[in-house]
């Protein structure tokens, strides 16, 4: 049987390979000892790409690190066909039409290790497909933003299929936690995202024989910067007779941070029949900016920009940009139950890990180049047409990036 909230009274798995890398580099000893997530990001990780460690080695580690109390297992499934749709930096091995290596190479595999039932102890969260579904409501035809590729995802159905298969096959197994991605407040904020992306996670989780039991929960901001809680400025606040939501910074969305867009998409979610029970978890790896810009108060009331930006510790150029982002730091450390509707703080993305590189570096993953991760790129659309705030030589997505760990350790809120 299933707990309401897997994290509580338990620890969490250290995944042992992060952990040498954040230990090796100076001062990295102070949070290698924090859990973060086992990226399955191509069908070779199953079993251990590049000589890493694979699905099993992770489980059986987990088991050792267990010893006799509850211990949470974080998998990030994230291999669909065509995946990251509206960029490039982290296209995966399948094309667009490849549903059925999805399910039976990958979907498959993994759920028979996971259903072994010498892991059945194990509480195993699954966090189902990062930056997926809402690329076919915001990324699409009829909106500036639109990319080709999206519009194939959306016209061949392959993202619904996927995701609602692996509900589907991971729900049956008993210890496993479902959480679907639900973007983050600075993509699917805006009315006119927030609405139809829940419809679509709903289409998804009922879809290829997954029902909405299948889901425990949604994360939010996973491997994204934004603020856990802007506390110098309210949605609701309004400078001069100027609503702070027309600020260039908020730009009519509905939310400032990612507490209270997690908590109302959760309210969403509940209305179109999800659990009542759902849990909510926020990745806080990379969301701290803190440091010496950290503002101390709010911004000075001359007028809504003004007070805005001199508040927000968010200090992205822009709520769009998404690559490896200048001035960021840990946010906070993992934690359960830390509000109300959360589950947890997890750090999913692991700090270090780039997101993409900054300029074309040939790889065999599929790895493309994006501009968003180019700190030179004046941006497009999905950015305002922003520099895209990236730190400068990052190595491509996933792989080691020294410059960055050393960025998020001191720019760390709490700080280290
Ligand atoms: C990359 C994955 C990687 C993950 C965690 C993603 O952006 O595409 O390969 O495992 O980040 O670092």
């Amino acid at each position: 049987d299933r707990v309401d909230n897997p994290y509580d009274g338990a620890q969490v798995y250290v995944n042992p390979e992060w952990s040498a890398n954040a230990a090796a580099e100076p001062g990295g000893d102070r949070i290698a000892d924090e859990p973060t997530g086992v990226w399955l990001d191509r069908i070779a990780a199953i079993e251990g790409a590049n000589g890493g460690m694979g699905l099993r080695d992770h489980l059986d580690a987990a088991l050792e690190q267990k010893g006799s109390g509850e211990m949470v297992v974080q998998l990030v499934i994230y291999n669909l066909p065509g995946r990251d749709c509206s960029a490039l930096a982290s296209n995966g091995e399948l094309g667009p039409t490849e549903i059925d290596r999805y399910k039976t190479e990958y979907i498959d595999p993994i759920a028979e290790i996971l259903s072994d039932s010498k892991y059945a102890d194990l509480r195993i969260v699954t966090t189902v497909e990062i930056d997926s579904l809402p690329n076919l409501v915001t990324n699409v035809s009829g909106r500036p933003t639109a990319t080709e590729n999206c519009d194939v995802m959306k016209a061949n159905g392959n993202y619904q299929k996927g995701v609602g298969y692996a509900l589907n096959r991971l729900g049956a197994v008993g210890n496993v936690y479902n959480y679907v991605d639900a973007g983050h407040h600075g993509w699917l904020g805006w009315d006119s995202n927030f609405g139809p992306s829940a419809e679509i996670f709903k289409t998804a989780a009922t879809t290829e024989g997954a029902t909405l039991d299948d889901v425990h929960g949604f994360i939010v901001n996973t491997a994204n910067y934004s603020a856990l809680k802007e506390e110098n400025f309210k949605i609701t606040d309004s400078v001069n007779g100027t609503s702070v939501r027309q600020s260039d910074w908020v730009d009519w969305n509905q939310y400032t941070d990612e507490l209270s867009y997690a908590q109302a998409m959760r309210d969403k979610l509940v209305s179109l029949g999800f659990d009542q029970n759902l849990g909510m978890l926020i990745d806080t790896s990379r969301n701290g900016w803190g440091g010496a810009d950290r503002p101390t108060g709010p911004g000075a009331t001359t007028d809504v920009n003004t007070y805005v930006n001199g508040g927000r510790y968010d200090r992205r150029i822009h709520l769009g940009n998404w690559c490896n982002q200048s001035g960021a730091g840990l946010g906070e450390r993992p934690q359960a139950s830390p509000a109300a509707g959360i589950d947890a703080y997890v750090w999913m993305k692991p700090p270090g890990e780039s997101d993409g590189s900054s300029k074309l570096i040939d790889n065999p993953d599929g790895k493309g180049f994006d501009r968003m991760c180019d700190p030179t790129y004046t941006g497009n659309e999905r950015n305002g047409n922003s520099m895209s705030g990236a730190l400068p030589d990052a190595p491509i997505s996933g792989a080691w990036f020294s410059a960055q760990f050393q960025e998020l350790m001191k720019n760390a809120y709490p700080p280290l």
